[in-house]
């Protein structure tokens, strides 16, 4: 049996499969859809914080868990709410069936918890859309060539939806959440935050990877390179939502389109780093090595022998980034490190800022009338 007619890609998220009512009502809407849709791939994130609940029990258990045991507990989270919708949709009268990562053939690279995706072979899901049935498909998950369970990295199952999405040549792919679309910013935080029909992928990226919580950045990454269309849609009311497309500059007419807050960053400052070529090259490598992400770097001069390099990386990456930067400053003859947790990172995007100037500085401006000290200004393309 062959499929006919395009695929489909749904992905719901924690909050839209948090609750068995609420697997009832995906179900209904995958019904629904299936009226007008004959291939539907369905992509599900744990139900609301399992896998926060998940991670607090390696605590209880290991200081530093086995990697390889981490994924193995991790990817479980997925695997309830996949069985629970494949079940619901059944006992609806609906043909469906769930696959684990595995068994949709999740191909990722060999090492654990932010393993990225490298293929996915698709023959298990087109012979299951063919049978007519519903595929239901753990996301955030694969396996490695050691048969072994990875998982891709907190949020991974946006990107799990969007890879699938590539490899079934599906040209949109819905992004199902608890908001009905992107916003200029936060709508819990801000009243009068508006919605946004059209996001450009650049425009995209830059939100999601500084902060707006709504996309996975490596997924809006992986649509702009498949030219996928993402449409983020609420999974608890009709509306049209926001697509995330390529849109050309002229399409782009406002300066800033959105403005995101952080709260999870913090600071970590080397004091007085000998100052000879190649000393920040050594403390970043190092820092490469261990897998630690680094957003902001800032390095300044305290007296001529010697600067300061301070950067910022994730809260919950902190204890380790803090041993490692310990151990290399030590290494290169620094003084010491200082740790700032109370920080918060506010930033403005728009494609439109190139072009008018003045924008930032209004920013600055608006901080400064509300008391706001600034710690630290960059800026990126
Ligand atoms: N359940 C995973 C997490 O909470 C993956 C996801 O929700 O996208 O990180
Ligand atoms: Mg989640």
């Amino acid at each position: 049996m062959s499929i006919k007619g395009s695929i489909i890609v749904k992905k719901f998220g924690g909050t839209s499969v948090g609750t068995t009512d609420r697997i009832k009502a995906v179900a209904q809407r995958i019904i629904d859809a299936k009226n007008h849709h004959d291939n539907i791939v369905v992509v599900v994130s744990a139900m609301g914080d399992t896998t926060d609940t998940l991670v607090k029990l390696t605590q209880a258990v290991a200081s530093q868990p086995s990697s390889r045991e981490y994924d193995a507990l991790l990817s479980t989270g997925e695997m309830v709410s996949a069985s629970l919708l494949a079940m619901t949709l059944i006992e609806m009268g609906h043909p469906a069936i769930s696959l684990t990562g595995a068994q949709a053939g999740v191909i990722t690279e060999q090492h654990h918890s932010k393993a990225k995706i490298l293929d996915i072979k698709t023959d298990r899901i087109k012979t299951e859309l063919a049978n007519r049935k519903v595929v239901i498909i753990t996301g955030f998950q694969g396996i490695n060539q050691s048969n072994d369970v990875t998982t891709i990295g907190r949020g991974g199952s946006d990107t799990s939806a969007v890879v699938l999405a590539a490899s079934l040549e599906s040209t949109e792919c819905e992004i199902y959440t608890d908001v009905d679309g992107v916003y200029t910013t936060d709508p819990r935080k801000v009243t009068d935050a508006k919605k946004l029909s059209e996001v450009s992928y650049d425009e995209m990226l830059e939100l999601a990877s500084l902060g707006a919580k709504v996309l996975h950045p490596r997924a809006v990454e992986c649509a702009k390179e498949n030219n996928i269309i993402l449409h983020v849609r609420s999974s608890f009311e009709f509306s049209e939502g926001t697509r995330v497309k390529e849109l050309s500059k002229m399409e782009v007419n406002k300066p800033v389109t959105g403005i995101t807050v952080n709260t999870e960053e913090a600071i970590i400052s080397v004091l007085d780093v000998p100052d000879h070529p190649g000393a920040a090259g050594t403390l970043f490598s190092e820092l490469g090595k261990h897998n630690i992400n680094v957003d902001m770097i800032i390095q300044s001069v305290e007296n001529k022998d010697a600067n300061n390099i301070s950067f910022s990386i994730q809260q919950e990456e902190l204890e380790n980034a803090k041993t490692v930067t310990q151990a290399i400053a030590t290494k290169m003859g620094a003084r010491d490190i200082l740790v700032t947790t109370d920080i918060a990172k506010i930033s403005i995007v728009g494609v439109g800022m190139i072009s008018k100037p003045g924008i930032a500085a209004k920013m600055f401006k608006a901080l400064g009338d509300a008391g706001i000290n600034i710690l630290r200004i960059t800026t990126s393309e």
